[in-house]
């Protein structure tokens, strides 16, 4: 029968099939031999596997998978097993949501961008979500409505809100509802807060961000996956520290920069990699500030380092 992966652990797997019940199920050892040598885990979240359910112990439900299904996209993050591995934080998605804040700890506009380009590498529509309203002041107000204006204005949503005030949570429920939505950010943003709000009695622990850093203290470490009571999906995903750019080619990145797109047939060099050669048409929309230099930026700094993370 037919189920889709809500948790992995790596070596086993929570699966749900369409009827709603809840299985334990392990590989078949022959997908080891098989299993796709770029990625470390052959079997992620969101994936919809073919499982025998496994009846010799009746008081567990316990099956075994036989046949993964082909994923209509996914989502990578660099492997900590080598540079040049991947690791499948989830499939099959409808589409990704990072939680930002400005405030306690600032989100970079580089890893916004890097998000963003693994999010378009995939195809997977993107939103951004800045969370801890209530703490902003002034300043802050201000650094998030300008990066409001430079997202909304290349084509992304981007929402204000507070989870733990519960302010602007109403607008995410419709982003999310019937969606199979991955949701990411850095430890202590907020996202665990937030994931209760939209899951009454889900009630995962949240944390503090330590003070003298300003940083979260890693508290997930698989991905997994929950029904919204309104339908739909959430994949909440542990602190990514980084968004894969393995499988990008350099010629292919400012195809994920949405705003550059019309810009590339009019450079002199079909190969332009937008930094030196001459006739840029980029470069000159930087120049007379039709691109933001910020964005530009994170281009120049992850086209440096595909090379590295390519295999
Ligand atoms: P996660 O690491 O992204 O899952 O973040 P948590 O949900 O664990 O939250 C990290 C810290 O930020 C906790 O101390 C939360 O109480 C706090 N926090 C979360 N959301 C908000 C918010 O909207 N406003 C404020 N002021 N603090 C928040
Ligand atoms: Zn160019």
């Amino acid at each position: 029968m037919q189920a889709t992966v809500y948790k992995s652990t790596g070596s086993w797997y929570v699966v749900k099939t369409t009827d709603g019940e809840t299985f334990q199920a392990r590989m078949k050892g022959i997908f080891k031999k098989n299993e796709d040598i770029t990625s470390t885990n052959p079997i992620a979240v969101g994936d919809v596997v073919e499982i025998v359910p496994d009846d010799s112990d009746a008081n567990a439900k316990n099956a075994m998978i036989t046949e993964i299904g082909q994923r209509r996209n996914y989502i990578v993050r660099s492997s900590p097993h080598g540079r040049n591995k991947k690791h499948i934080i989830a499939a099959n998605l409808d589409q990704a949501m990072l939680i930002c804040t400005v405030r306690e700890p600032r989100t970079s506009q580089g890893f916004i961008d890097r998000f963003l380009v693994t999010a378009a590498a995939y195809h997977i529509p993107a939103v951004l979500v800045f969370n801890k309203k209530d703490i902003y002041r002034a300043k802050e107000m201000e650094q998030f409505e300008a990066i409001e204006a430079l997202y909304t204005e290349i084509g992304y949503p981007v929402k204000l809100i507070s989870a733990t005030e519960k302010e602007g949570i109403a607008a995410i429920q419709a982003i999310l509802k019937d969606k199979t939505t991955l949701m990411s950010g850095h430890s202590g943003v907020g996202k665990s807060s937030l994931i209760n709000d939209l899951i009454p009695g889900l009630d995962l622990r949240t944390t503090a961000v330590s003070g003298w850093s300003g940083k979260g203290l890693h508290t997930t470490t698989f991905a997994e996956m929950y029904d919204l009571p309104d339908g739909g999906c959430l994949i909440d995903t542990p602190g990514v520290r980084e968004f894969g750019i393995v499988e990008i080619e350099k010629t292919e990145l400012s195809h994920y920069f949405l705003e550059m797109q019309p810009y590339l047939s009019h450079c002199q060099f079909n190969n332009c990699l937008h930094i030196n050669e001459p006739g840029c048409a980029v470069k000159e929309a930087v120049e007379a500030g039709e691109i933001d230099p910020d964005r530009y930026v994170s281009y120049a700094t992850i086209l440096e380092t595909i090379e590295e993370e390519q295999y």
